[in-house]
């Protein structure tokens, strides 16, 4: 198959290996060795997040040297993407790391506070093993503080978007703007006789937030996530009004409302809309607390980000007014302030972690206001089977937190259309900007993959599923 783009087509030898360590029919974990032109580029190098049997996955040796890479590319800073980072530098990596600054600051703030949980749980399991005369059997936090550090020195100058960086003889990379998170790209490398395009995450174009992900130029090899590959989201607007009808509902029944919101994206999208609702008199007037010291530094980062948003966005921030908070909001950053909140009874929002309700404060805060009637659960994220969050949604009568059994009479909503993944339509218009490249599927459940490929090779597409550790080349 040759498309207008013909070089690949008159060098039949081998051009390009890619190698899918991660993110290869699973959604996490992301991480593909690009060889071309001589070099070896890695993409991501992301945690496996989920069941135990995945999580395992992180503790397993790369299939690769880790000191013979030339390179390391960061698509954006979602633990899943930028969490085996230290691992790589433990194992011998000591070459440039590349990313937008924007990245660049969120892995730290991730990476950091992955060092500090993997402490804490490997000190916890320490004490409780040792009681037990099995302290052996705990194996060490897959790395610390110091790793962190050492790997945070190997972040090069902050890569501009659109800019094209030179990586090898005849290799360029260029990021471009992804319209997932704050910073996210998707990245191209290019030689004068072969293009691979690597998607990343790309963002939903109904994004209240980010400007919308820019199109691919044609190219020979695509490698693109599939997260959403099998649904279209609602509307901006339509999520708007959904929002403002749940908040008025929950607001008027006179309790809290608690609004459990991952810290990177979702909260500045809650507090964005939340400030537009208060500002227009759409909703009551009602105190906001964010109590995240994480969501709190994102948010102070999107603060200091113009150039990535939506139009409107921007203006609001090139005007000095702020689009993440609300007149009412406060920031509730430490511990007891965070306590403080469990005396107020009610007429307030609080916006906490974690987004399904795994951990973090929004507990303490189900804690003190599961129980009331007149209090409000809104759920505006994905809540995946086995946890508290998914039981909540499922409509369980009572859940056991901090070891106690807790009443739900809460009224719970859910809201769907907060998703900061492309959907099908929107990695379809991705897919077709770039001509007839071949099609490598990543970043999604395998059903979801499979179903995406009979779409794909309908429409004429040569699609591959990538196998874990089983490098493709063309
Ligand atoms: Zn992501």
């Amino acid at each position: 198959m040759c498309g207008a783009y013909p070089p690949l087509c008159r060098e039949r030898s081998l051009l390009v290996e890619i190698l899918s360590n991660g993110a290869a029919r699973t959604v996490t974990g992301s991480c593909h060795l690009v060889t071309l032109d001589d070099r070896r580029i890695l993409i991501d190098c992301g945690f496996f997040q989920g069941p135990k049997e995945l999580e395992k996955r992180n503790r397993e040796p790369f299939p690769f040297e880790a000191g013979n890479l030339d390179a390391v590319l960061v698509t954006h800073g979602h633990l899943d993407h930028v969490g085996r980072l230290p691992k790589l530098v433990r194992e011998g990596y000591r070459g440039p790391i590349y990313a937008t600054r924007a990245t660049r600051e969120i892995a730290e703030i991730i990476l950091r506070d992955a060092a500090h949980l993997q402490r804490e749980d490997y000190q916890r399991a320490l004490r409780k093993a040792r009681r037990a005369g099995r302290e052996s059997l705990i194996a060490p936090p897959l790395f610390d503080e110091e790793d962190v550090r050492a790997t945070l020195a190997l972040f090069r100058e902050p890569v501009e978007f659109a800019t094209p960086l030179a990586l090898g003889r005849t290799l360029h990379v260029t990021f471009q703007p992804a319209g997932h998170v704050l910073g996210s790209a998707w990245i191209e490398l290019a030689t004068p006789h072969l293009r691979v395009t690597a998607s990343g995450d790309l963002g939903n174009r109904e994004s209240a937030l980010q400007a919308p992900a820019t199109l691919p130029r044609e190219c020979d090899v695509v490698l693109i996530e599939t997260t959403y590959a099998n649904r279209n989201h609602r509307s901006r607007e339509a999520t708007r009004e959904e929002f403002r009808q749940v908040v008025t509902a929950a607001v008027a029944r006179g309790g809290n409302v608690l609004i459990p919101s991952f810290a990177l994206e979702r909260t500045q999208q809650v507090l964005y809309q939340l400030r537009q609702l208060l500002e227009l008199g759409e909703v009551p007037r009602v105190a906001v607390y964010l109590d995240s010291p994480m969501a709190t530094k994102f948010t102070k980062l999107y603060q200091t980000c113009k150039n990535e948003f939506r139009p409107e966005v921007e203006k609001l921030l090139e005007e000095g007014d702020d689009p993440f908070e609300p007149e009412t909001l406060s920031y509730t950053v430490s511990t007891e302030a965070s306590k403080a909140l469990n005396e107020v009874k009610g007429g307030a929002i609080i916006v906490a972690g974690s987004g399904m309700m795994t951990g973090g404060r929004i507990r303490h805060h189900l804690k003190h206001n599961l129980w009331r009637q007149e209090a409000s659960l809104v759920v505006v994220g994905y809540q995946a089977s086995g946890t508290l969050g998914r039981a909540l949604v499922d409509g369980a009568k009572r859940v056991r937190i901090f070891g106690e059994t807790i009443a739900v009479r809460a009224r719970i909503h859910t809201i769907g259309g907060f998703s900061a993944h492309a959907d099908q339509d929107d990695l379809l218009r991705w897919l077709k900007a770039s001509g007839n490249a071949k099609v490598l599927l990543v970043h999604g459940e395998e059903a979801v993959m499979e179903g995406f490929q009979g779409l794909l090779e309908g429409l004429g597409r040569r699609v591959i599923l990538p196998r874990p550790d089983t490098p493709v080349a063309f």
